[in-house]
């Protein structure tokens, strides 16, 4: 079994800097082709899950095809919920053995964030899962949740009192990256990165990674981004295989030669990002 918690697979990343993946699947051909991906590579691998797929397949169905698919590679393979400001679907998914969720309490008071994202800690701890938090709004809608602006930033204590206090296990911090596609070339507060790190010596993840270049990925990574995460160039990479398959082919019938190809392209984007954050081999 290769189904591993989120310290396992980003505690060794965090320590020897390098990044593992975590894409948003939002089904089982592209959770099948991560993980492919992951197993050839050698790579770990995070499959996180946005609160929209949750409700669309049911997060029972997701867990169930989750672990069909991984149990059977070698490569370490942890399954995330991510951004979820409901406290109600996060304890669903702890309730059915998901690894760990993003408790994305931004959008509330530095208090009931504080307050809710300890709940489900304590709760995620019972089910021997563990805990992203988030205390500014990283810019970009995605999948419904989230505000186009970024979140108004805090002094560099409070966030470090809000990761200390409330027992998360990694930190989304702001940063200035932004889901969905970059109109501009962001400009990264790498400096804030670096002194959260310093000061409190526990994983970040970054978001928003799809559109930022190899050397935006690896300086992040190197002051101690261990988790990635990709979901936009995910979606793109499959609706673009849908269509050129489809308007190459247009009297191609077999879904399993479409579904096929597609799997192939998400193999292919995946095993890319594995080489640029380092966790290629890692596994
Ligand atoms: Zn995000």
């Amino acid at each position: 079994m290769s189904i591993v918690s989120l310290p396992e697979i980003m505690g060794p990343a965090f320590e020897q800097r390098y990044g593992v993946a975590a894409f948003n699947a939002v089904d089982g051909i592209t959770m099948d082709g991560l993980i492919r991906a992951a197993e050839e590579s050698r790579s770990p691998l995070i499959i996180q899950i946005s609160v929209s797929t949750v409700k669309f397949w049911g997060a029972e169905v997701i867990k169930d095809t989750f672990t069909h698919l991984a149990k059977r590679v070698a490569a370490p393979v942890t399954l995330h919920l991510d951004h979820c400001p409901d406290p109600k679907v996060a304890q669903t998914c702890l309730e059915l053995g998901w690894n760990s969720v993003l408790f994305d309490g931004s959008g509330l008071s530095y208090e009931e964030n504080f307050q809710k994202t300890r709940e489900i800690v304590k709760l995620a701890k019972q089910h021997g899962a563990s805990v992203e938090g988030e205390l500014v709004a990283v810019g970009g809608v995605e999948d419904g949740v989230g505000s186009e602006e970024e979140g108004e930033l805090l002094p560099l204590d409070n966030e470090v009192e809000f990761i200390r206090e409330t027992g998360i296990y990694c930190y989304a911090p702001p940063i200035g990256t932004a889901h969905g596609f970059y109109k501009a070339a962001p400009s990264i507060r790498y400096d804030r990165m670096q002194q959260l790190v310093e000061a409190i010596n526990v994983p970040m993840v970054l978001h928003g990674g799809s559109g930022l270049t190899d050397d935006v990925f690896k300086r992040l990574i190197s002051l101690g981004a261990a988790k990635v995460n990709i979901s936009t160039d995910l979606k793109k990479t499959y609706a673009d295989g849908f269509r050129n398959y489809l308007e190459a082919r247009p009297t191609e019938y077999n879904p399993l030669k479409l579904i096929g190809a597609v799997r192939g392209d998400v193999v292919k984007m995946a095993q890319a990002y594995f080489k640029i954050f380092g966790s290629e081999g890692k596994a």
